[in-house]
């Protein structure tokens, strides 16, 4: 990097697991004291963590955790720029971003660039429909918190409507369809499954009836969960079916029309709400800038060090980045756990960097993965040089899972904000309702 007198500027764009996690890391570490401006940009003004946003569409968690990126940065030091990334001058060194609008179509923020010495790229994924037919128009996905408010929406609607007799359906049931059995899948099941019997308990009779709603995860590959090892995903099946979820492997959805799914056999369901939630890709802006390689899932191919193949001074990490696995031989999954760990990574890189040190390969620790099943607990397998690899469920599990969370906010809030955050949302736990009903 040239010498010059002003701080080097690191753009982050993406306030995700990653971005968000490392913009604070770097503001502490350099912000604070003048050594480097940091500036965060993103399309939306809060921050959601993304693992929990099934919760929040079937309406068993409130919006109350959203972190303002506006106060986050001004608590801590680093700017915030809403905006929508549109791609990179790399001889000019600036990042295009596009002009975001209100729901009435106002601006709220113009187009524009922002010039950066570093830039880091933490975009996330977005769904992938894999150019199935009626995907777009049919179902809905859970990709963003706004997109997971409207899911709320929707369902509520859905109940209070097959109440009042406002909706008719096949014989009188309601038949909420998920496409896909990764995590995404089976959690939001388990979770529908949970508020279906809220909305039992508080006031829509009409789902009092055991057999009243049918949650049905249809699953092109032949189990759940395929890409966790075999004997959790029995263990995740069998307890989804305890809840009453039909669970189909081996069912290749070919189309989707308003009000049912098709598979490639032939076999049809009725579908009065259907999600798509079948694997992941890179967002197709990604494949949009010039000059940069792609790999699996359409991500930004990237060297051990995070750094794409294209640019040094351009990193990328998190869901949108394909970076190799060497020990499996693969490239690392689209996971919240290699997102965390490569912002930790990133901060002690653009330290390297800055310091004009040699930069180190990212080097990725799997600590095992959890399923979230509800109240029933979690499942999953828990990895470490210690203790090897172990299987755990239920209550442990579910302790597990929500430390993952709590870690997060940790990094994010502090310490001391996120304990106090995390003891007020145990306490009004009890004495708000389970289930959102507004
Ligand atoms: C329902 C659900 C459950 C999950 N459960 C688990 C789990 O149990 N365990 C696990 O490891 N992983 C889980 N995941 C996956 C995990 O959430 C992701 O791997 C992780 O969030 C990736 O972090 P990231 O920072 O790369 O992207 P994200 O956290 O998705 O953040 C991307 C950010 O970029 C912003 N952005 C996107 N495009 C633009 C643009 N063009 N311009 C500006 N900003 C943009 C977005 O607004 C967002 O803030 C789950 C995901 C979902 C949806």
């Amino acid at each position: 990097m040239t010498q010059t007198s002003k701080p080097p500027r690191i753009v982050i764009v993406g306030a995700g697991t990653a971005g968000l996690n490392l913009a604070t890391r770097l503001s502490h570490k350099f912000g604070r004291h003048g050594k480097a401006e940091i500036t965060l940009v993103d399309e939306n003004l809060s921050h959601m963590w993304k693992p929990s946003l099934h919760e929040f569409a079937a309406g068993t968690k409130g919006f109350d955790e959203e972190i303002s990126l506006l106060e986050h940065s001004h608590r801590n030091d680093y700017s915030f720029r809403l905006g929508r990334f549109t791609g990179i001058d790399r001889e000019k060194k600036l990042v295009h971003l596009q002009a975001v609008n209100d729901p009435a179509n106002r601006p709220l923020a113009p187009k524009r660039a922002l010039p950066y010495d570093i830039l880091v790229l933490a975009i996330g994924s977005r769904s992938n429909d894999f150019g199935t037919p009626g995907v777009a128009e049919n179902c809905m996905m859970l990709d963003t918190p706004a997109q997971a408010k409207r899911l709320q929406a929707e369902l509520l609607n859905l109940f209070l409507r097959f109440q009042t007799g406002a909706l008719c359906t096949r014989d009188d049931k309601l038949e909420l369809t998920i496409i896909g059995a990764g995590a995404t899948g089976v959690e939001l099941a388990a979770e529908l499954r949970e508020a279906a019997g809220q909305f039992a308990r508080n006031g829509i009779h009409k789902v009092r009836r055991p057999d009243a709603v049918t949650i049905r995860v249809l699953e092109a590959a032949p189990r759940v969960l395929g890409a966790l090892p075999e004997n959790i995903s029995m263990k995740v099946e069998r307890h989804l079916r305890e809840l009453h979820i039909d669970v189909h492997c081996g069912a290749k959805v070919a189309r989707i029309e308003p009000g049912s799914v098709h598979l490639a056999d032939g076999t049809e369901f009725t579908s009065n709400l259907t999600v798509w939630a079948a694997g992941v890709r890179a967002p197709e802006v990604i494949g949009q800038l010039e000059g940069f390689e792609t790999g699996s899932l359409g991500r930004l191919k990237v060297r051990p060090t995070l750094q794409t193949l294209a640019d040094d001074q351009i990193y990328a990490l998190g869901d949108c980045a394909d970076c190799p696995w060497p020990a499996k031989e693969t490239s690392l999954p689209p996971r919240a756990q290699v997102a965390t760990q490569q912002a930790e990574f990133m901060e002690r890189q653009i330290a390297a960097q800055l310091a004009g040190k040699p930069l180190k390969p990212f080097s990725y620790a799997d600590h095992g993965s959890l399923v979230a099943i509800s109240n029933e607990g979690a499942v999953g397998s828990l990895m470490g040089k210690a203790i090897g690899t172990i299987t755990i469920e239920g209550w442990l599990a579910r302790r597990a899972y929500r430390s993952l969370h709590f870690l997060h906010r940790k990094s994010v809030l502090g310490t001391w904000r996120a304990t106090l955050s995390s003891l007020i949302g145990g306490a009004s736990k009890r004495i708000r309702p389970k289930l959102k009903l507004h």
